[in-house]
């Protein structure tokens, strides 16, 4: 997940964490870099040049330059403000306080991963207690309404019972009747979509809305398509007043352009963002979170919920403990490991522990993979307890013992226990500053 962007900002704040002296010269280079990574990503023009400017006026005052570590400074105005980009600190949350049946209405161009979405949303809303019911109205793509009935079935959603000869105003405001009278309190409707924008749909769409006041309007967006989604969101916006974006297929978007420019366009929250096809790869999005995982500092947070998910009650209550007592060690990352083949997609999870990601990139130049993890699994297994409990007493004989019996390298086992250094400390700060603080005591 935004592969790319992750790798240039690497390069460039490696070569600004080792500036002991920065001048205004300096930083001029580094925005210049700045300025080139987010062109590269793709994030829209305008978007690029006040982001630019933003870390500018923050940069070039005297605290910076004469603080310590001048180059570090630098490095954490850029985070914070890409966290402000995305919208950090927002409320995005649905706003379903409202008298029952709540409609979410949610729009967005063909293939973008509405259909999708509708299921993975009602998923979400009903592990939050919620009654949701499923609305087919696109009466226009073949197989659309059956597509939607079918994820119904698998998830054990109703779906409202709509057929192709109706009119989709029609469908929308006799599913909210049926909804208000079987005790359903969220209505999920999927409209129709286009290859692109067009005037028809929009004035379908604008009938929709007025019918049935929804509460919300999602705007479904493919993270893939980079600026293509940021402008079509902006059309959708002009016409329907959208209350947010749920970005889809971030899994396999490499440069981050949508993630990145869609907020500050539209001016519209990003609530959700879908990280794979499965019908439980949807998220609640934290701005905070992502750039934590662009920067390889993991997501432990997100780790944390998806664990509380997926494992017993105690398996994750005994992690938490661990990381507030800061007793994390290679035990407990072996564990991780071994429980992350339970938790669905690997890649997503991967990049979530921090420093993983790139241990695994370094070691193999490529994707993670069910091998590689392995690969480590075999390393850690390849100590004995005391190792695992305090791997300072790993010196180079044990080192040269562990490499043999794993049937890696030295390089290998030195590249693990670097990275699970790294992971420690991050720990330990997110243990001393709490979740808010992360960003901003991140110390690179
Ligand atoms: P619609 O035309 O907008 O209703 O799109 P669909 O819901 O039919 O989805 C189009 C394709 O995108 C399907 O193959 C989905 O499985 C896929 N898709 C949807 N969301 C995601 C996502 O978050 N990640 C990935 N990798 N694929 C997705």
């Amino acid at each position: 997940m935004l592969d790319n962007l992750s790798d240039k900002l690497d390069i460039l704040f490696k070569k600004l964490r080792g500036q002991g002296v920065m001048t205004e010269e300096n930083i001029k280079e580094a925005l210049r870099e700045v300025r080139l990574v987010l062109l590269e990503a793709d994030v829209n023009f305008k978007v690029v040049k006040d982001f630019v400017e933003r870390i500018r006026e923050r940069s070039v005052g005297g605290q910076v330059l004469q603080s310590l570590a001048p180059g570090q400074q630098v490095i954490k105005i850029v985070q914070e403000e890409l966290v402000a980009l995305m919208g950090g600190g927002e409320d995005n949350s649905l706003d379903l306080a409202a008298k029952p049946p709540v409609a979410i209405m949610m729009v967005g161009l063909q293939g973008a991963g509405k259909t999708t979405t509708c299921g993975k949303l009602a998923r979400l809303l009903r592990s939050q207690r919620r009654r949701p019911l499923l609305v087919p109205a696109d009466v226009y793509r073949p197989a659309a309404i059956e597509q939607l009935k079918t994820l119904g079935r698998q998830l054990s959603i109703e779906t409202f019972d709509s057929q192709a000869t109706q009119d989709p105003v029609d469908i929308c405001r006799d599913a909210i009747r049926f909804a208000s009278l079987n005790g359903f309190d969220t209505v999920i409707l999927d409209t129709a979509g286009r290859h692109q924008i067009d005037e028809y749909l929009m004035g379908e769409l604008v009938r929709i809305r007025d019918a049935v006041e929804p509460r919300e309007i999602l705007f479904v967006a493919d993270a893939m398509t980079g600026q293509e989604a940021v402008n079509v969101a902006s059309g959708f916006n002009e016409q329907l007043d959208l209350s947010g974006v749920i970005l889809t297929k971030l899994d396999g978007d490499a440069k981050g352009g949508a993630a990145l420019s869609i907020r500050a366009v539209t001016g519209k929250p990003v609530k959700f963002v879908g990280l794979g096809e499965k019908l439980d790869a949807l998220e609640v999005f934290h701005p905070d979170r992502l750039v934590s995982r662009i920067l390889g500092m993991g997501d432990i947070l997100s780790l944390v919920e998806k664990a509380q998910a997926t494992f017993d009650e105690k398996e994750a209550e005994r992690l938490q403990q661990k990381l507030k007592k800061n007793q994390f060690d290679l035990e407990d990352f072996r564990t991780q490991l071994q429980q992350i083949k339970k938790m669905g997609s690997l890649e997503s999870i991967l990049g979530m522990i921090p420093g993983v990601g790139k241990m695994m990139k370094q070691m193999q130049g490529a994707q993670p993979s069910e091998r590689e993890l392995k690969r480590i699994e075999a390393i850690i297994d390849s100590m004995t307890p005391a190792e695992r409990a305090n791997h300072a007493i790993i010196n180079g004989s044990r080192r040269l013992r562990i490499a043999s019996g794993s049937g890696t390298t030295v390089q290998e086992v030195n590249q693990l226990l670097k990275r699970f250094t790294e992971a420690q400390k991050v720990m330990k700060q997110l243990q001393k500053l709490g979740p808010k603080g992360l960003m901003r005591g991140m110390k690179g």
